[in-house]
């Protein structure tokens, strides 16, 4: 019963936008990719809060990855030995940010994997919503990264990895990204990802509800995952 008031709404509301940082090279999403976005984006589906097990999941394996590549050469975990996950909250600007000190993406991994390359379970998973509407299951469908736009309206992936750079990928689900090297403060190896909540999606920028969810989706995580607040 918890998936049967999934909804979209009518699109009345202008979209906000989104500007690129200067320089950023643009991409659009695949088409199936953008169609998801499209839905996830608008949905009222009431178990929003799948979208931080999908990204703690995210964290855990690309931090298994640095793990495993650290058993044959060590020097991969250079100046960030420490592999853990840090989940902060900015109230005033109303950000959500999950960082990994994980394997981190190169500029291609973020093109790659972030929007352009068709995987088959987006068409399948696209397939099995409309017949059950049940949005949790993304997951398996191997796109759990979109059920981000069930409560943001643009994120920030910012990410480091030991063979390139740091970039940053940005996109307001309007059916593009954009891919810039990014000149912020240097996050070491892995992945950070600023969530602009949106506004029907508040609640997750609460204390309380991110210590329950944390508790509830660690359970299997063999990584620490550390809670933080800026709020005073
Ligand atoms: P899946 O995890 O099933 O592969 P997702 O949509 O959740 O599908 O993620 C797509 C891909 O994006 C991952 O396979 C991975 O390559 C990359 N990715 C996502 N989040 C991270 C992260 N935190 N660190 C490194 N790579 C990531
Ligand atoms: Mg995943």
């Amino acid at each position: 019963a918890e998936t049967a008031d999934q909804t979209t709404t009518t699109g009345s509301e202008a979209p906000k936008t989104f500007t690129p940082k200067e320089g950023a090279e643009k991409f659009t999403f695949q088409a199936e990719v953008n169609r998801l976005m499209d839905i996830l984006i608008h949905s009222l589906y009431s178990n929003k809060e799948i979208f931080l097990r999908e990204l703690i999941s995210n964290a855990a394996d690309a931090l298994d990855k640095i793990r495993f590549l650290s058993l044959t050469d060590k020097g991969q975990l250079g100046e960030t030995p420490d592999l853990e996950i840090r989940v902060k909250v900015d109230h005033e600007n109303k950000i959500l940010t999950i960082q990994d000190t994980g394997v981190g993406m190169t500029r291609d991994d973020l093109v790659k994997n972030l929007g352009t390359i068709a995987k088959s379970g987006t068409s399948a998973f696209l397939e099995q919503m409309q017949k059950s509407n049940d949005i949790n299951l993304i997951g398996q469908f191997g796109v759990g990264f979109y059920s981000v736009y069930l409560v943001a309206d643009y994120v920030e992936v910012i990410s480091k990895h030991n063979d390139d750079k740091q970039w940053l990928w940005e996109s307001g689900a309007d059916g593009n990204f954009a891919v810039s090297e990014d000149k912020g403060e240097p996050i070491g190896r892995g992945t950070m990802l600023k969530i602009h909540i949106k506004e029907d999606a508040q609640e997750y920028l609460e204390e309380a509800k991110l210590k329950e969810l944390v508790a509830k989706y660690s359970e299997f995580i063999n990584f620490p995952i550390y809670l933080y607040s800026s709020s005073e």
